[in-house]
């Protein structure tokens, strides 16, 4: 079957087909790095992250770019309130958003471009723009003059309607009309600058992106992705940059997400209701949360709270568990047919979840489908000590593949489960033969103490409490 995406530009479902057949050229806007990112930042890395996981899945090659946003107003303020230069707050934040996407599993951009580092490239943009008669220079800034280009307004609506918007967005003498946006802006006291054509200045934001995504992928891209805030006037002026600079489509799929809601308010910064990425994780484990985050279809709102952490945090134990069942059971050479029974049946699981995908990435359903699998497995443990061999790799590698999918790591939990347990269990006989001691039931203590010694676990009292190691007996 072939793979629906719904098109912003056009407002409808299409089928999608890349430029050039097997490779798929995706771009996401990033994070400005001024703080940590929040919930309602993660749900478009994490279904970005999902939607290159499934195009890989097919086959596709991905070629994948995120941009880092490491020059603008919110980072010269933040940059000045926390009395550090904007360079060091770029790499605070950019550090810790390296590891907050590390910990939800998401694969690392194969570039993440800084503006910063690619100040000639825009600079060069800029002077292409200028130079075609579509950007103009006023007073050391240089401004895009919408009214040259036709298709203004082509992704958010029509261009009568974009110029309205875009003319409410700051009033500024120095544009032909008020809904020309910056190019480059020009220095300001006690603001970062670079040297230019039109004097010192920095770069606007939007030419940041057009300019780096098509240094990374070419003049068109296949995909282009972030939150739907950014539809207008971000992406609508990242089309008429490009756009008007190579006469080519800059863009063939424009996929936005909705917002992530808390009690049905937007999660923003701006908002105050933002929780950060760091935060959730005390709520609940980063697979957890990933697996919240995609479990509403992403152009649907989803509202973050506890009830809504805890179904997740239910249904993963659940699909774990039964992989778990499943990689437990015996292995017999003969063939049953409750054996081919399950196959059928997580054969079908695995074509439903690639429906629902193939349906413009329907991941509510496709965890329906998953849900099936789990179920399968469930009835034929409960009627079987034992499986056919290969069935049993095929049917886990079938699971673990669609976990793949949704960046669901099965392995890693595995192991981390495991030795969560085995310190939980060794710090609670701690406490235990502890408290023992402390109502002089010194054999008791002795005891535990005796019977964890056999099993290679060594106790060491210190003035700081105790501490225990594991002896290495091998395999
Ligand atoms: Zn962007």
């Amino acid at each position: 079957m072939a793979l629906k995406v719904y098109n912003t530009l056009g407002r409808r479902m299409e089928e999608f087909a890349p430029l050039r057949p097997g490779e798929v050229r995706m771009y996401v806007c990033g994070p400005t790095v001024y703080d940590y990112i929040h919930v309602g930042n993660a749900r478009a890395f994490v279904i970005a992250d999902v939607i290159r996981r499934y195009l890989e899945y097919r086959g596709f090659k991905v070629r994948f770019i995120s941009n880092i946003t490491d020059i603008d107003d919110k980072m010269i303020n933040r940059a000045r309130e926390m009395g550090i230069s904007i360079q060091e707050l770029g790499e605070l934040y950019s550090d810790a958003y390296f590891e907050d996407i590390k910990r939800l599993n998401i694969k690392r951009p194969d570039v993440s471009p800084r503006a910063t580092q690619h100040i000639p490239e825009i600079i060069g943009a800029i002077e292409a723009l200028i130079e075609k008669g579509y950007a103009y220079v006023a007073d050391g800034d240089v401004y895009f003059d919408v009214s040259k280009f036709e298709d203004y307004g082509k992704l958010s609506g029509n261009k009568a309607e974009a110029l309205r918007m875009g003319a409410r967005i700051e009033v500024n003498p120095k544009k032909r009309n008020p809904a020309d946006f910056a190019l480059w802006k020009g220095w300001k006291p006690g603001e970062p600058g670079w040297h230019s054509p039109w004097g010192r200045g920095r770069p606007g934001w939007h030419i940041e992106c057009s300019t780096m995504a098509q240094k990374y992928l070419g003049e068109t891209l296949d995909i282009h992705m972030g939150g739907k805030d950014l539809i207008f006037p971000h992406h609508e002026n990242e089309i008429a940059q490009a756009e008007a600079a190579t006469g080519k489509t800059f863009v063939r799929y424009w996929l936005h997400n909705e917002w992530l809601t808390v009690e049905g308010k937007k999660m923003s910064k701006s908002l105050g209701n933002f929780i950060t990425v760091r935060e959730a994780f005390k709520m609940c484990s980063p697979q957890v949360l990933r697996l919240f985050l995609v479990s509403a279809h992403y152009r649907s709102p989803l509202d973050f709270n506890k009830e809504a952490l805890a179904a997740s945090e239910r249904r993963l134990r659940r699909i774990l568990r039964a992989l778990r069942r499943l990689i437990s059971l015996a292995e017999r050479d003969s063939l049953t047919p409750d054996d081919e029974r399950l196959i059928s049946e997580v054969e079908e699981g695995r074509r439903r979840f690639e429906e629902a995908m193939d349906d413009d990435f329907n991941t509510p359903l496709a965890i329906t489908a998953l849900l099936g699998v789990v179920k399968a497995i469930n009835n034929f443990a409960d009627a079987n000590e034992s499986i056919e061999r290969t069935t049993k790799r095929r049917v886990s590698e079938m699971l673990i593949a669609l976990l793949d999918v949704l960046g669901i790591e099965w392995t890693e939990g595995r192991v981390k489960t495991d030795r969560e347990i085995l310190e939980g269990l060794i710090s609670i006989l701690i406490d235990v033969r502890n408290e023992m001691r402390r109502r002089k039931e010194w054999k008791a203590a002795d005891d535990i103490r005796e019977r964890l010694a056999k099993l290679g676990v060594t106790l060491e009292d210190t003035p700081t409490g105790t501490r225990w190691t594991i002896e290495d007996v091998g395999r």
